[in-house]
């Protein structure tokens, strides 16, 4: 039997223009959407590699780190993720992870996976980690990784105190693992300066660029762990040592790795080009004014801010308590319907208790945060009224 071609493949693609605030992807800008339909080149091709080693040094200045092995592995945040504990963890390790949301937990499924030894610390519901209760856990677990979410997209909560922290690891021998997908761009990140072992982001986030791209950095105490090894990296494809060869990142000549996309540097190129051009500094600024100004409007309309304290607030994912009466799904599904715009509920921890608005990249100006304000105003409005 002849499997037919599927008749929906006879259409031409359609996509609709929608506005994405949710925790992301952002939308892309025009700069960064027209870079996507540059012919292909091959992974191999000295104009591919050129485009690399820009986006190498993109990457330095945006984790603020002269780290040799900054690199971008292929696959979203996730692939960052996995990265960090396929390289870092071997049989038995002690792995400390720091929850104040989902994304430890998440971090937890691949150090099981890794045969590390998965201990936790975690935050009061809403809070962010205090030195004091880190340091107690490391006294108890004595880790050799310890992972945080400078950014918890879940719950909306920023860890501030990522300096102190990496004096802490230091002191204890401790590798410092720090997820910015969510945060970077958003708020100040110093890899150097803050002793932090190994860092990733997301492309589609405060960048803009399409997902499915991560940029990642190693430290050379980091690499030096990873050389020592007593066995290989269980992934052939998030190995840190050959994906860095490819990456030009070491002194050994570049490999055929894997067949990187083209289209996806383009578009991180442009990205991090259009982020050194408006100044890193300005883009963080940028955030935090948009969040403050939300966070005074969602006062102004009778909500409140899921995280207590300002200082723990995420700019870049916000996250709002759902009245009591009202069905989060009706209000996200109204925006969605009437203005094509995104808003999320929670996750893991948050779910159904919270609308995450995110203000990241094209979304971070004073013109969307008052589109989402009264967009979100009146479809709870609109939600409250009983359907006939
Ligand atoms: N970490 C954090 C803090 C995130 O917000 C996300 C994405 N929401 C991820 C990791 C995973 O990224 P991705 O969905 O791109 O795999």
């Amino acid at each position: 039997m002849e499997v037919p071609p599927p008749e929906e493949l006879m259409h031409p693609l359609y996509v609709p223009n929608k506005t994405l605030m949710g925790p992301g992807p952002s939308n892309g800008s025009q700069r960064v959407l027209d870079s996507l339909s540059n012919p292909i080149l091959g992974h191999m091709h000295k104009e591919c590699f050129q485009i690399m080693d820009e986006i190498k040094a993109g990457v330095k200045h945006l984790f603020q780190t002269e780290n040799v092995a900054t690199m971008c592995v292929s696959g979203s945040g996730h692939a960052g993720m996995e990265t960090a504990f396929v390289n870092l963890v071997e049989d038995g390790d002690v792995v400390l992870l720091a929850c104040t949301g989902l994304w430890g937990h998440r971090a937890a499924e691949m150090v099981k996976r890794v045969n590390g030894d998965v201990r936790y610390v975690e935050s009061r519901f809403g809070r962010s980690l205090s030195i004091k209760e880190i340091e107690f856990a490391f006294e108890g677990h004595k880790p050799q990784v310890f992972f945080i979410a400078q950014g918890d997209s879940s719950t909306g909560i920023l860890q501030q105190n990522l300096k102190e922290i990496g004096e802490l690891c230091e002191k204890y021998n401790c590798l410092f693992v720090v997820d910015t997908v969510a945060s970077l761009g958003g708020t100040e990140f110093l890899m150097d300066a803050w002793k932090v072992d190994m860092a990733y982001t997301g492309s589609q986030k405060v960048l803009g660029a399409p997902p499915g791209i991560t940029p990642v950095s190693f430290s050379d105490r980091a690499i030096a762990r990873i050389k020592a090894r007593k066995t290989y990296v269980k992934s052939y494809y998030f190995d840190a040592l050959l994906v860095g060869q490819y990456w030009n990142c070491f002194e050994a000549p570049r490999i055929y790795h894997h067949t990187i996309s083209s289209t996806l540097l383009y578009g991180l190129r442009e990205a991090l080009a259009q982020f050194c051009t408006m100044g890193r500094k300005n883009v963080i600024r940028r955030h935090q004014e948009c969040s403050h100004r939300l966070q005074c409007g969602v006062e102004e309309i009778g909500l409140e801010m899921l995280v207590p304290k300002a200082n723990d607030r995420l700019p870049t994912v916000n996250t709002i308590k759902v009245p009591v009466g009202v069905d989060w799904r009706k209000v996200s599904d109204y925006a969605m319907r009437k203005y094509k715009l995104e808003i999320s509920g929670g996750l893991g921890p948050t779910a159904e208790q919270v609308f995450r608005i995110g203000l990241m990249g094209e979304n971070a100006t004073y013109e969307r945060v008052d589109l989402v304000l009264n967009i979100l105003h009146e479809a709870i409005q609109s939600s409250k009224i009983p359907e006939k």
